[in-house]
């Protein structure tokens, strides 16, 4: 027998020592490249052909176009069709010689697609499990996406065994915004969608209802052509939000086959207002609201006025950031001015009581909209996501001013969650 096959318990010893030291670097890895981006939110829907790709798209320009920093990350193996939406199908993403560049689409919008490295649309389809969740990995890991206020992530449709792996190599997501059609069939699919979001703890941000009615180009009625308003009914029974009704508008597939971002394009279109109502959960994360656009200059001192205000609440405990984000003895709430980075106000107030699902009423109730912690559990997380607070966990026990000017300026650093129950 050769050296090379001799496999004593040292030596596997050794296989499984390194094959851990790997894995640590990759996960390390990972949440290096991730904690530079606050928000990941992924697209998922029950079943293809619901318009997922196009919300996916259509909301990450649209928080763009808000001046927001964007990544599109289409994780859809079986039709990576981002590449056709914003008319990248030519192009392939560069290297620093260390990290893989997304392309960038605009100021403001960075894109990668697994269809940039497959050389023909069909590729993927004869690939192993394994190999599309290392293709995923190494996605998540070796694109640059600098620093951003939100990452975009379209899913491979269903609930199988791929969105599952997928979800899984994304830690600390704020949560997914599910796409259905208003067919009873889609809305079943979306049922099993929210089932599955609850199983692997991601927190459900919302329902989408796309091709809902279609505007009559003429006389812009709403036609009720597929009944619409299951998706809002199915949201209310399963205890989920319900982010809006995106019309069918057959712009939506003349901008999507010639590779034009419908929102932009169409901006004055009742489907592009749908997504601006879309996405207002979505922007209160980072404590801001969609501008109007104004429509003429007469408008524009009333928008110079405009502060960008938000509230961040931190867990406090001897004047500390709390480790144990549900047994702090007090929040610290700050008003802050995220354009100027500036905090305007700070209010101290006594934890309430320790009851299960309080703290999310109370701190909504309060206007909170950002919580940094040191850690808490998924399901906690859970609950302020579905109210529409954002939370950023990982953060050292530190001031709690100085973290939420750092937060502000972006030089936060989150560790993993320091207490996960
Ligand atoms: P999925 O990602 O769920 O498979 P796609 O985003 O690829 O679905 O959309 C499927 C088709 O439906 C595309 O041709 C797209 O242009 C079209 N489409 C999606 N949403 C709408 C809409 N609201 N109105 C009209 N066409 C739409």
């Amino acid at each position: 027998m050769s050296a090379k096959n001799n496999k004593t318990p040292d030596n596997l010893n050794t296989v499984e020592e390194n094959r851990k030291a790997k894995e640590q670097q990759e996960q390390k890895a990972l949440s290096d490249r991730l904690g530079k981006i606050r928000h990941k939110i992924m697209i998922l829907s029950g079943k293809g052909g619901v318009g997922k790709s196009t919300v996916a798209a259509n909301i990450a320009v649209s928080l763009a176009m808000e001046g927001n920093k964007v990544g599109l990350l289409d994780t859809d193996f079986h039709g990576p069709s981002i590449p056709t939406l914003l008319n990248l199908e030519d192009k392939r993403p560069g290297s620093d010689g260390t990290a893989i560049l997304p392309i960038e689409f605009s100021e403001g919008l960075k894109v990668m697609s697994i269809g940039f490295l497959l050389p023909n649309r069909d590729d993927a389809v004869i690939w192993r499990g394994p190999m599309k969740m290392g293709v995923i990995k190494q996605l998540l890991t070796e694109v640059n996406w600098g620093d951003l206020d939100y990452l975009i992530i379209d899913f491979p449709p269903g609930t199988g065994d791929e969105p599952l792996s997928v979800a899984q190599l994304i830690p600390g997501s704020d949560g997914a915004v599910i796409v259905t059609t208003p067919q009873n069939l889609s809305l079943n699919d979306v049922r099993k969608c929210i089932n599955f979001c609850r199983q692997v703890n991601v927190p459900v941000l919302g329902v989408v209802e796309n091709m809902s009615g279609l505007v009559c180009p003429h006389c812009h009625t709403l036609i009720d052509v597929f009944k619409t308003g299951g998706g809002k009914t199915m949201a209310s029974e399963m205890d989920v939000p319900f982010l809006g009704s995106i019309p069918i508008d057959p712009q939506i597939v003349e901008a999507s086959d010639s590779g034009k971002p419908f929102v932009y394009h169409f901006a004055k279109s009742e489907a592009a207002k749908a997504f601006k109502v879309v996405i207002e959960p979505l922007m209160a994360m980072n404590g801001r609201v969609p501008e109007s656009k104004p429509e003429s200059a007469a408008t524009a001192p009333e928008e110079e006025e405009k502060t960008d205000t938000c509230r961040i609440a931190v867990p406090v405990v001897e004047g500390h950031l709390a480790a144990h984000f549900g047994h702090c003895e007090e929040f610290a709430i700050f008003d802050v001015d995220l354009e100027k980075k500036q905090i305007v106000g700070r209010e101290t107030a006594p934890a309430p009581p320790h009851e299960p699902g309080l703290l999310p009423r109370w701190l909504g109730e309060k206007g909170v909209k950002v919580i940094i912690a040191g850690g808490m559990g998924s399901r906690a997380q859970q609950l302020f996501a579905e109210r529409g607070i954002s939370v950023s966990v990982g953060a050292g026990s530190d001031d709690p001013e100085k973290i939420v000017l750092s937060y502000m300026n972006n030089t936060l650093e989150l560790g993993s969650n320091l207490c996960d129950h």
